[in-house]
């Protein structure tokens, strides 16, 4: 039996996650007001369109950048990686060579669609803090301090899982969560092949919970 089907599932409809990151972002806003995104590819792609949709309304006449990095979570069997539940974080696409010079002094929010063991965002932290530490090597001295305090990190995931998370965040990272969840496995609109069974499957999980 593979892992997933030993979990119980919980389908999430687009429009369950819009209203998510609706009711979530003028918090995020006003307290860490971000000035660009970096999305965790895939499942942070739709989420950080949508918020920047919602971080325009909240004021800014300026369209929010957003980039993009690739991880995956892979577990090697038998000299085989396969993407499950897994040990080690892979990169499969990150920032060119300037993305020191791009974060460096910015309020830099991350996105992604679920935080479950956290592996995954600790690795994009450590990673784009490394950037930073890179090019603030290139700056005067005199400068590096009030340049990486001027270098702020959040996140942003639609759902965080309540369970013990193996890894930490660095401190002082401000952390957003759109929804809390039990250790459940999400399976969102953008991996179906099917959405109108999709939605079917979310509108069932619904009333089971209710
Ligand atoms: P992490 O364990 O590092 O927090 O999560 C790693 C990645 O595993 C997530 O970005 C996501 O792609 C995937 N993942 C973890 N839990 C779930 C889940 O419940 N549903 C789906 N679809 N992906 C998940």
């Amino acid at each position: 039996m593979s892992h997933e089907s030993q979990v119980k599932h919980w389908h999430v409809t687009y429009n369950h996650i819009h209203k998510i990151i609706q009711k979530c972002t003028p918090r995020i806003a006003a307290e860490f007001n971000p000035d660009l995104m970096v999305a965790i590819g895939g499942g942070g792609f739709f989420p950080a369109r949508v918020m920047r949709t919602f971080l325009r309304e909240t004021g800014r006449n300026k369209t929010l950048q957003i980039q993009a990095i690739g991880l995956s979570l892979y577990e090697p069997i038998d000299g085989v990686s396969e993407q499950k539940i897994g040990e080690q974080v892979v990169r499969t696409q990150w920032l060119g060579t300037e993305a020191g010079k791009m974060l460096l002094g910015k309020s830099v929010l991350i996105v992604d669609e679920v935080d479950d063991t956290r592996k995954t965002l600790s690795y994009a932290l450590t990673e784009l803090k490394n950037d930073i530490e890179a090019e603030l090597l290139t700056r005067p001295e005199a400068d590096r301090e009030a340049l990486r305090a001027a270098t702020r990190f959040g996140i942003f995931v639609v759902h965080n899982k309540n369970k013990p998370k193996l890894a930490e965040l660095p401190e002082g990272t401000a952390y957003y969560a759109g929804e809390e969840v039990d250790d459940v496995w999400l399976d969102y609109p953008w991996e179906s092949t099917d959405i109108e069974e999709h939605d079917k499957l979310a509108a069932k999980d619904i009333i089971q919970t209710e």
